[in-house]
Order: C-alpha cells, then structure tokens, then sequence
C-alpha cells in the first residue's frame, strides 16, 4: 500500500511532513517495518534534519544556495538547473525505520519535503512495508 499526498509550495522552502508520515503509519497499523518516503519531482527532494530550531533550515537553505546558484552559466532552457541540481545533491527518498509503532528518528530529526523550484503543486509518496518481527521469526522456523 503507497499513501499519495499533495503539498502546495511556495518558493524554495522545507517542510516538515513528519506528522503525515506518522499518521500513515498509524492507518497502516503497521508496528515494525519500514516507510520509504519518496518524491517524484525532479527540482525537489527529501530530506532528514533539525525540525526543532528553524534557522536550520534557513541555513540549510542557504548552503545548498552557496553550493548550486541560481545564476550560473547553466545551459538547460528552463532557467532551474540550480534546482536540479539542489534535487540530486539532496535526493529524493529517504528510508524510516518504524519500531514499536514510532520512527526511529533522533529527539531533533523531523522528516522534510524540500522545494528547490517553488511554488508548485507537488506529490509525494509514503510506502509502508510490514517487518513484523512475528512472520520473521516464523520464516525464520521453516527452514
Ligand atoms: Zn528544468
């Protein structure tokens, strides 16, 4: 089962979509697993980092800016190879561990949608995969 979710952006921004995942996960009723979070956009990414102190993002923000300028002398005809770029260096899916119902995430990791081309109507996807420690253990028996 893949959760389908829409996000309207504004210019280059990160967005916490944590809770959504969580909630995912929840509807699932999936306790042990893993959630692959993965956005089918080529000028946007996911990513993990700080969600608690917001000039994290500010400045994350700001060195992939330093990194990949908006003015360069790019050649691709639509003008946002700084956001292609930004796409890659960053990536587009990350993997979560759930255990016990919760992510393993760090006290101060959240989970971000990082727009690069904004703003947009985007879509991202939550993949939910059941690792019950119960079917291992039986897989496991039937050798
Ligand atoms: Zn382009």
């Amino acid at each position: 089962m893949v959760f389908e979710h829409v996000l309207d952006t504004g210019p280059s921004m990160m967005y916490s979509i944590t809770e959504q995942v969580l909630e995912d996960i929840k509807a699932f009723g999936v306790t042990d697993g893993l959630a692959v979070v993965y956005c089918p956009h080529t000028t946007a990414a996911i990513t993990i980092n700080e969600g608690a102190d917001p000039s994290v993002v500010s400045d994350l923000l700001k060195g992939l800016e330093a990194i990949s300028p908006q003015r360069a002398s790019y050649t691709h005809g639509e003008g946002n190879s700084h956001a292609h770029l930004k796409s890659t260096l960053v990536g587009v899916s990350q993997t979560l561990v759930i255990e016990n119902g919760r992510l393993l995430l760090g006290t101060w990791q959240s989970v971000f949608f990082c727009e690069f081309d904004g703003p947009r109507r985007r879509k991202y996807y939550v993949k939910i995969i059941n690792g019950s420690p119960i079917v291992s253990h039986m897989a496991a028996g039937q050798k």
